[in-house]
């Protein structure tokens, strides 16, 4: 296994409507650099950026899922844990990249083209699975289940529990550092409309349960996790028996939105908030940057239990984990300071 475990994705989405209005608009806030496609500089203060892949605005959703999500699922389908974390300003294309919140009719009703990670991911996992089965001739079992979590301040909402929201849930780490969530509804799935519909549940329940709580998907971190629980088994005289079984874990993770990092300042709910989600997306960085170093990583010192996030993901960042982030900016000159912030973040990642 490499010994980067943490990849990080520079993806800028198209200008939005509002934005080409702005007549201050120059456009070329980000230049992508000729001849070197992972490199972009950013002319706020010149300086340049190196990440394992950079999207510009014309790249499409299949282009990301094909670079950066498609070696992911190669990994996990051989036993392998993996993590996609978006990361970024509100409305900078977290959720359209990661397609979370997608529904069965957004699907039917958009064009195939806008479809994000999670829906293609779905197809590419339960097309494996038949072609699986063809070629060992039903002799291995596949199971598959997903949970739906939010994360609210250090809440946590269990989405696909329809029952009771706020279970109480438990993150317990057995010694060999297997990280296991008890209270928390998984469900089984056959196919990819199931996935779709668990995901459209979850979807529909995050903005219920925000407005009960005054929160918005721009203050809380979504995770949306699928197991692949596959017995292989060999018939021995006769008998049949199971050779092996592996299981992994896929998490998508929609993070708070990137400029709740410094809104500490405010009073009340407000600063509870601010400061609660702070820390979310501060332990993660902390953990993202240890594990980018060597002798932090050998010693075993990566700070893991300063969040819920952190601690939910745990045997999934790191380690044999693959780790991709999907850093998301707007090209736009007005968002300068905020994308700066996030080319900053997301570089403490390599
Ligand atoms: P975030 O989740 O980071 O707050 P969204 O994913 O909701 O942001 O994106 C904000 C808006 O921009 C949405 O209307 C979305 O459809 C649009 N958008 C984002 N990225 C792209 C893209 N690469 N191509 C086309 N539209 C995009
Ligand atoms: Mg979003």
């Amino acid at each position: 296994m490499s010994l980067t475990t943490v990849r990080v994705a520079l993806r800028v989405r198209p200008f939005n409507e509002k934005e080409l209005k702005e007549t201050h608009q120059s456009g070329n806030l980000i230049t992508f650099v000729p001849g070197q496609p992972q490199q972009i500089s950013i002319d706020q203060d010149r300086r340049h950026f190196t990440f394992d892949y950079v999207f510009p605005p014309y790249k499409s959703q299949a282009d990301v899922y094909q670079s950066c999500i498609q070696p992911l699922f190669d990994q996990f389908v051989n036993g392998y844990n993996a993590t996609i974390l978006a990361y970024g300003q509100t409305g900078s294309g977290k959720t359209y990249s990661m397609g979370t919140s997608t529904t069965a009719t957004s699907i039917a009703t958009s064009a195939m083209e806008h479809v994000g990670i999670v829906p293609r991911f779905a197809d590419n996992l339960f097309s494996w699975i038949e072609c699986q089965k063809k070629q060992h001739n039903n002799n291995a079992l596949y199971g598959v289940k997903v949970s739906f979590l939010e994360l609210y301040n250090e809440d946590i909402i269990d989405l696909l529990n329809s029952t009771n929201r706020n279970a109480c849930i438990t993150i317990r780490e057995n010694t060999n550092g297997h990280i296991s969530w008890s209270g928390v509804h998984e469900e089984y799935i056959q196919g990819s409309a199931d996935l779709l519909s668990c995901l459209s549940r979850g979807s529909i329940a995050r903005t219920t349960a925000s407005t009960d709580m005054n929160a918005s998907s721009s203050r809380s971190h979504a995770i949306f996790s699928v197991s692949l629980i596959q017995n292989i088994s060999l018939t021995v005289d006769n008998e049949e028996k199971i050779a092996k079984t592996l299981e992994s874990k896929f998490h998508f993770v929609d993070l708070a939105g990137s400029e709740r990092l410094k809104k500490t300042n405010a009073v009340g709910d407000r600063a509870k908030e601010g400061i609660s989600i702070n820390s979310g997306l501060l332990a993660l960085g902390n953990v993202i940057s240890a594990l980018g170093d060597e002798s932090k990583r050998q010693q075993q010192h990566i700070p893991y239990r300063n969040s819920k996030l952190t601690r939910l993901l745990q045997d999934s960042l790191g380690g044999n984990s693959q780790t991709l982030m999907l850093a998301c900016v707007s090209p736009a000159d007005s968002n300068a300071n905020e994308t700066l912030s996030t080319l900053k973040y997301a570089n403490r990642a390599k």
